[in-house]
């Protein structure tokens, strides 16, 4: 995996590095990642957070309980309103990178589908991975 790597919004505005290669890349069929998404699950890329620096611009926050209980912050730009990262209550060290975000995505290796018990009829989930009902946490 190339790390260092890059990402940033649609528009521009928000920028960020990260410094070291991430240690999962999941299939997140959550209500919350469909809502934040738009479509029936969100790619998201786990990294430390210490190795994501925002180099342009500034993130908008949204709070929400997960269906886990868990404190989730939702980041996005504000002018675009592309998602970009979660902070998890529970795991205040880690960073949840939007998979769409990176300026390069296609090196990504998803290895798991999680929340699949709210996955959507017409998602296409692949077979050859784990599916987990809820969170593997
Ligand atoms: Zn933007
Ligand atoms: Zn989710």
């Amino acid at each position: 995996m190339p790390a260092p790597f890059s990402g940033g919004c649609l528009c521009g505005a928000v920028r960020y590095e990260c410094t070291a290669e991430p240690f999962a890349t999941v299939y997140c069929h959550c209500r919350d990642c469909q809502h934040a998404s738009g479509g029936p699950s969100s790619t998201v890329v786990m990294v430390t957070k210490a190795a994501v620096a925002v180099t342009q611009g500034a993130v908008r926050s949204y709070a929400k309980k997960s269906d886990a209980g868990d404190d989730v912050t939702r980041q996005f730009c504000g002018d675009c309103g592309s998602p970009l990262f979660s902070v998890l209550g529970s795991s205040p060290d880690l960073l949840v990178l939007k998979a769409g975000s990176l300026d390069d995505p296609s090196w990504l290796s998803p290895s798991m589908n999680i929340w699949t018990e709210s996955a959507q009829p017409w998602a296409h989930i692949a077979d050859d991975l784990p599916n987990i009902a809820k969170n593997p946490g």
